[in-house]
């Protein structure tokens, strides 16, 4: 006979959210499970330096300030899993389901921190030179590009925000994008539009991101969508800025997400529609999206579970749950159960 634990918390995602919401629950002795994914620690595993994480005076590379959040998060007691969770069945204030491959794990409140990705181009030489001069980032990785000719690729308000703050650093700078017609706000298109070093320039895709001999972007290939007319541009840094994805496939018709996919929450708490579940950091964020954001996101979900688990009377489910959701004969430790 197993015995099946029924853990205080499961936290979705490893990365900025997910490892600060272990480090405060494992402070609080909730032994939080962390299931934190195949490739853990985010979209800063991608990034190189990280300079405007508070408390790094000198900078701190992406993955070494993901190792050092994990292992924070450890010292207290956080146990890992390293896969994707596969399947995850949410319950509304009753035992939260999530599956790693044939691998259950049941417990009393889930905090989702799978986190938002990038959309990407899906052209040549775009991941390629990511983190040498090609970014998803323009307020991270801006100002590396001090004095170099840019391109920003996107035309809604993440490209003229983008746009706005690296154009404090660029030379030249050239939001490229593929309608003459921008999706972004008209104010932040003025904005940009204010700027004296930014252009627009359409109707243009990226076909190319070019690499010189030492190995870093030099140019980006154009291809005009009216006139098929073909160009290419030197730069030294590039911004691909069309959005992002958010990773809510796995709780996707269980619990409110707005259009886009982001988990809906009620502000500014952490919780959802669903009692004992919660989410944080990029999964419910459209706008901030910082390694900073994410972590103090993750922080107030800790706190919610935290809170949950006092003031909640133990679910009369964790006496009686089963593989088969059949009555157990004896009475097993409300604790654990026996599949
Ligand atoms: P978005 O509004 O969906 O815009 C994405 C842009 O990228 C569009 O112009 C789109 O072109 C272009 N694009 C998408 N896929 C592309 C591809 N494969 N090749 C070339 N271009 C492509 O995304 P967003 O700008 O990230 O904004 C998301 C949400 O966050 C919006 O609601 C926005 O208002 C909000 N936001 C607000 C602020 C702010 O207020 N400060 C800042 C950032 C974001 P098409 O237009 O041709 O489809």
């Amino acid at each position: 006979m197993n015995e099946k634990r029924i853990e205080n918390l499961i936290i979705i995602g490893g990365a900025c959210a997910g490892y600060t919401a272990a480090t405060y629950a494992a402070r609080a002795n909730l032994e939080p499970l962390v299931i934190e994914g195949f490739q853990w620690g985010g979209q800063l595993q991608n990034t190189t330096d990280v300079e405007n994480y508070p408390g790094f005076p000198e900078g701190i590379m992406g993955p070494e300030m993901m190792t050092k959040f994990r292992e924070q998060a450890e010292r207290f007691g956080t146990r890992f899993i390293s896969d994707d969770a596969t399947r995850i069945e949410l319950s509304d204030g009753g035992l939260q389901h999530v599956w790693v491959g044939d691998e259950e794990h049941v417990a009393k409140t889930v905090i989702l921190a799978m986190g938002a990705e990038p959309k990407r181009l899906g052209v040549p030489g775009e991941m390629e030179l990511g983190g040498k001069g090609v970014s998803t980032c323009g307020v991270c990785d801006g100002a590396f590009f001090k004095g170099n000719d840019v391109v920003v690729v996107g035309g809604g308000d993440s490209a003229m925000e983008d746009s706005i703050f690296v154009s404090k650093f660029a030379d030249d700078l050239k939001v490229v994008h593929r309608r003459p017609e921008f999706r972004a706000s008209k104010i932040m298109q003025e904005r940009a539009a204010e700027r004296d070093n930014i252009e627009f320039k359409t109707p243009f895709t990226v076909e190319e991101f070019v690499a010189g001999d030492e190995g870093k972007l030099e140019s980006v290939r154009l291809k005009n969508t009216e006139t098929g007319e073909a160009e290419e541009l030197e730069v030294g840094g590039a911004f691909v800025a069309i959005g992002h994805t958010p990773r809510s496939e796995l709780v996707a018709g269980q619990i409110d997400t707005d259009e886009e996919g982001y988990v809906k929450v009620e502000e500014p708490s952490t919780r959802t529609k669903l009692a004992g579940v919660f989410a944080v950091g990029d999964l419910v964020d459209h706008t901030y999206r910082q390694a900073v954001t994410a972590a103090g996101s993750g922080t107030k979900g800790a706190l919610d579970a935290e809170w949950y688990l006092r003031d909640t009377p133990p679910s009369p489910e964790a006496h009686w749950f089963g593989k088969a959701g059949e009555a157990l004969d004896g009475k097993p430790d409300p604790e654990t159960v026996q599949a």
